[in-house]
């Protein structure tokens, strides 16, 4: 019997991008029982509500999950799934790796960043009313609290530490949330002084956002709440080369969802056009959670050498490179089958292939096979 994992396809672009994970999943040779479970917009349709209580018993009962992204409505409509799932099953730590993949679709090659988010509290708690009945004045609460801090950041350095980073980043907005920015400053200092072995530096975060537009290989580890974190990673993965490579992971005390930062991109469901890599990396994390560290590294070379060779790529890897011209697009499902066939031809025994660290600092330890 092999693992038993949860799928939620979700919306838009998700079926797709999911489909192409399992095909990879196929051809990495790690035996898994999927549950497939609908939430959101198929969810309303077949169910009447986004987010039937099966989804949330499976993910219980396999505590691992792969799930795509999920549309919400703007300005209006039933809340967030995404935000309701990490709140329901306390998927507390979003962790969001950024990494340039051969120079292909950046100007910054050298990027190689992960955004720590705390997932369940912050400006998206759910708290929202109206000020007056004629709904002219609108209030949003931000919650942070003292425990929710202690635990994201204690992840962030916990992590740093596994995987030999140089240096964590504590974001906030202190100087003028003196409340929510301030409890959540003090926490990361206390937290920062118990890691005395890793480096820890502090940014506001409009000059966070300044600073990893100008020198983003300065930094590493970014830990910070719900918000910054939100629009952070999607400023780091525009740097890395795009939404359409950028994984994502949340983790509870037991369970795991495997997503990817990027939504359903509505604008492109059903074409076969979306980028399959940030889910086939959601793939990669998911078999490094259970352990299957060689499946994980064949899924992280073959991604690489794909992107690297360039000959079966999606339309916004296709663009001009760092290094290359541009090539016509191909589909979704062709550039997972690409990866796909690449996997049994992954020489493990290669140096890891990461990208170019620029600044004098240490270069980070290759967290390979023995991470
Ligand atoms: P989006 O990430 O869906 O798309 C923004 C743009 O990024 C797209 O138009 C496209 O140009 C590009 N893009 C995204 N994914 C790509 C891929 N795999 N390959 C190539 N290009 C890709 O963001 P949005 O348009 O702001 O949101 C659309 C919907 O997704 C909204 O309903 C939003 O709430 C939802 N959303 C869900 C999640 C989630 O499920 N975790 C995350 C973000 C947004």
């Amino acid at each position: 019997m092999g693992y038993q994992v949860t799928l939620i396809p979700g919306d838009g672009i998700g079926p797709e991008v999911t489909a192409a994970a399992r095909t990879v999943a196929d051809a990495a040779g790690v035996s898994i029982d999927w549950t497939i479970v609908d939430a959101g917009e198929k969810a309303i349709e077949t169910r009447g509500t986004p987010l039937p209580d099966d989804v949330l018993e499976s993910i219980r009962r396999t505590k691992v999950a792969l799930k795509g992204p999920i549309t919400t409505p703007i300005g209006g409509g039933f809340r967030s799934v995404n935000v309701a799932l990490r709140q329901r099953l306390d998927l507390y730590a979003s962790v969001r790796p950024a990494r340039a993949i051969a120079g292909e679709g950046t100007r910054f090659p050298e990027t190689d960043l992960i955004v720590v988010r705390e997932a369940t509290e912050g400006l998206y708690s759910g708290v929202e009313s109206w000020g007056d009945p004629e709904h002219s004045r609108a209030e949003t609460m931000a919650i942070v609290t003292r425990k929710a801090s202690e635990r994201i950041c204690r992840f962030a350095f916990e992590l740093a530490r596994r995987e030999h980073r140089r240096k964590v980043t504590g974001v906030h907005k202190a100087n003028i949330m003196k409340n929510t920015g301030g409890l959540f400053q003090a926490v990361f200092r206390e937290v920062a002084a118990k890691y005395p072995d890793i480096p820890a530096d502090e940014r506001l975060v409009d000059n966070m956002c300044m600073q990893l537009v100008k020198k983003p290989d300065e930094y590493d580890v970014i830990v910070t709440t719900n918000l910054f974190g939100d629009i952070l990673s999607d400023l780091c993965a525009g740097l890395a080369g795009g939404l359409g490579i950028a994984p994502g992971a949340l983790y509870g005390e037991s369970l795991a969802v495997f997503e990817p930062v990027h939504g359903s991109a509505p604008k492109y469901a059903g074409l076969d056009k979306a980028d399959p890599v940030a889910e086939i990396l959601c793939l990669e994390l998911l078999y490094r959670h259970l352990g299957e560290r060689e499946a994980a590294e064949r899924v992280y070379r073959a991604v690489w050498a794909t992107v690297a060779e360039k000959k079966v790529v999606t339309y916004d890897l296709a663009l001009p490179g760092y290094t290359s011209r541009p090539v016509p697009a191909s589909t979704c499902s062709a550039m997972a089958r690409e990866i796909a066939r690449q996997i049994p031809n992954v020489d493990l025994d290669a140096p890891r292939p990461r990208p170019p660290r620029l600044s004098a600092a240490p270069p980070v330890q290759d967290e390979s096979l023995a991470s």
